[in-house]
């Protein structure tokens, strides 16, 4: 079932996506050549808890047969799609890395995710990163009362694949609130469903994830890392928002 937010649940939402996007802010600053996902994971997590609130990714379960999630972040390196697990992995100059926060605070979740360079990149990683950032923001304007989830979904799908990249299949966007995955689900492509319509007081997280090549995946040996089976560089980013009876409001973001 889609819940619907009050003002006063809203307001909690908007404090775990306040932290959620300080954490990003963190972690933006510490990302360089030589330092290991390990270390920003760290980062995040101190954030997070010094805030009051919890990883809402440590400890989740995802295929049946894959351990609990066992960091606060996802960090996914280049070819990395998502779920990439924090570790030793050095980071490169020339890298690209997205990161994907979650924080539970209150009783509600908020989610966000951005995709970072490393040092200097090339162009090419350079204009993924910039229209992916630009396929959510076109995602966000058709979030508005009345419309429909696939209004959303076509409008990533279009931008991307103007632009020649393509969407990844596998993964969409979902509701969000006092579960971090509720329906909707958001497709970043159109499908033969033109999803339930939009109210105010849902809150979605809207996540393009886009690959520079094909949007065929592959899941790595541990179960959890998504990357791109050719190889392609892939960027993702994501708000939590609120569809109002006017303009979306970007709920993970600094005050
Ligand atoms: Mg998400």
């Amino acid at each position: 079932m889609i819940t619907i937010k009050s003002k006063s649940e809203l307001e909690i939402m908007r404090k775990a996506g306040e932290i959620v996007a300080l954490a990003h802010e963190k972690i933006k600053e510490a990302i360089k050549p030589g330092v290991t996902t390990k270390e920003l994971d760290r980062i995040a997590e101190e954030v997070i808890i010094k805030s009051g609130a919890t990883p809402s990714f440590k400890g989740v379960r995802g295929m049946p047969d894959a351990p609990l999630y066992p960091a606060s972040i996802c960090a996914s390196v280049n070819d990395e799609v998502v779920h990439g697990i924090p570790g030793l992995r050095v980071l490169n100059d020339g890298d690209i890395i997205s990161i994907d926060i979650g924080a539970f605070y209150g009783g509600f979740h908020a989610d966000a995710a951005r995709t970072h360079p490393v040092g200097k990149i090339s162009i090419e990683a350079e204009r993924l990163i910039m229209v992916t950032m630009e396929c959510f923001y076109e995602g966000l304007k058709q979030a508005v009362f009345g419309n429909r989830i696939s209004d959303i979904s076509a409008a990533i799908q279009v931008h991307a694949e103007k632009n020649g990249y393509s969407v990844v299949r596998e993964y969409v966007g979902h509701g969000i609130g006092r579960e971090m995955w509720e329906p909707p689900q958001i497709p970043n492509f159109r499908t033969r469903e033109r999803g339930p319509r939009l109210q105010p007081g849902m809150t979605l997280a809207v996540e393009p994830m886009i690959n520079a090549g094909r949007y065929e995946i592959k899941i790595d040996a541990n179960k959890w890392t998504v990357r791109t089976l050719d190889g392609s560089l892939s960027a993702h980013y994501e708000n939590t928002l609120a569809v109002t009876d006017g303009e979306p409001v970007i709920l993970t973001k600094l005050d």
